[in-house]
């Protein structure tokens, strides 16, 4: 993995803003931030933040130290200045001293001092990066660190790997707990470049934003040079029907199986486009002989749940002559598969106190509203970001993280 750094662009970014009325610190923040996630090996949509720490004028001029980080509903690829909301840093810090914070007590505290009372909700890891000294931190779910830190000895690879350069922190679920674990484990050793976070990811840290970017590239590179050193990892093939149905003739059956119903009498279901990939990878895997097995395991981080649901819909091979046969059984399977996504909703829901807005059931990504620009800086009035806000945090199917 190469560093993208380029220090005209830097530059560019920098003039760009300051004309807009934007500080050197949050426009770098927004330079190295969508760096990151226009790397899909770094960031997945909406997944990752990064923040900043600086001063900043709320509306009756008086200056405050504050951290901007990433807000939700934003993705990094596209991030804006106002997709990094500034919060006093003083109060954040002071919530260490506490034993323990609930999820909506942490949200309404950092709401309650941001300086721009409009703004979105700042990142659920927002306090990780606020009990840090650093000032820019980047944290990114990336598939190199994950496939190392979520295999069984995860973690002595992990200190294998970097050696004492990156503290490494245990699995603990994002939020309140997790920040004062990861600060406390900085603390024992802050000569470290960053944080391995035991089965989640990777932050790093920096004097500067290239600082922080360029020590994220290096330890993820640091970590695709040990998964490289492993064995590649081949499934054992079970056998086929010398004959397969072709790709016209099977999916129509699929796409009609999909298709979500129309929501009035008389009207039309809502069809979704397939498109159909294959490639040495991807025959591996479906022709497996225990696909059943681990394609049901889950995905290796939240990320990839916005795009393919937890597990994916595994379908038989479809054998010419008996397409009648097969359309029966991927309408059981579809009804199946929705019945288990149910459930699941339902169980994980109750679980969250019935807050939880369910998306549809189906074996697909959800269903997603035409991707708009971001606002521009200086076309915005308040109301209309509120409202934009708004849609953008409807649009979400996670929280941030
Ligand atoms: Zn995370």
């Amino acid at each position: 993995m190469q560093s993208k750094w380029n220090e005209l662009r830097a530059r560019d970014t920098i003039e760009t803003y300051a004309e807009k009325g934007v500080s050197e610190d949050l426009a770098l923040r927004v330079y190295t931030t969508r760096l990151l996630g226009r790397d899909p090996l770094l960031v997945l949509h909406g997944g990752g933040n990064t923040s900043v720490k600086t001063r900043a004028k709320d509306d009756l001029s008086n200056e405050h130290e504050v951290i901007a980080v990433k807000g939700s509903g934003w993705d990094m690829a596209d991030i804006e200045p106002q997709g990094l909301p500034a919060v006093k840093l003083e109060p954040l810090r002071k919530l260490r001293a506490r034993d323990a914070l609930s999820d909506e007590v942490m949200v309404n505290v950092q709401r309650l001092n941001l300086l721009d009372a409009g703004a979105p909700n700042p990142s659920v890891e927002t306090l990780l990066h606020a009990f840090l000294p650093h000032k820019f931190i980047d944290h990114t779910h990336a598939a190199a660190v994950l496939s190392l830190v979520d295999q069984p000895d995860g973690e002595a690879l992990a200190r294998e790997v970097y050696d004492g350069r990156m503290g490494i922190v245990p699995y603990i679920a994002p939020g309140f707990g997790l920040a004062k674990a990861a600060a406390e484990i900085y603390e024992q050793n802050s000569g470290v470049e960053g944080l391995i976070l035991h089965k989640h990811g990777i932050f790093t840290f920096g004097a500067t934003a290239r600082e922080a970017y360029e020590r994220m590239i290096e330890m993820v590179s640091l970590a695709e040079a040990r998964l490289r050193q492993g064995r590649p990892v081949v499934f054992q093939p079970r056998d086929l029907a010398a004959e397969l149905a072709e790709v016209a003739e099977v999916a129509p059956i699929i796409r009609g199986a999909v298709a979500l119903p129309a929501e009035k009498q008389g009207g039309e279901p809502t069809r979704f486009v397939m498109t159909f990939r294959t490639g040495p990878e991807i025959l591996s895997y479906v022709n497996g002989s225990e696909l059943a097995d681990y394609s049901q395991r889950g995905v290796v981080t939240p990320d990839h749940i916005i795009r393919t649901k937890n597990t994916p819909l595994v379908l038989p091979p479809p054998e010419p002559g008996k397409l009648e046969d097969f359309a029966r059984h991927v309408q059981d399977a579809v009804q199946e598969f929705n019945d288990r996504y149910d459930a699941y909703f339902g169980r994980e829901n109750e679980r969250a106190g019935n807050t939880k807005t369910k998306l549809d059931s189906g074996p697909r990504p959800r269903k997603r509203s035409p991707r708009k620009a971001p606002p521009s800086l200086s076309s915005i009035s308040m109301g209309r970001w509120r409202r934009r806000r708004r849609s953008l945090s409807r649009g979400s199917a996670s929280k941030a993280t």
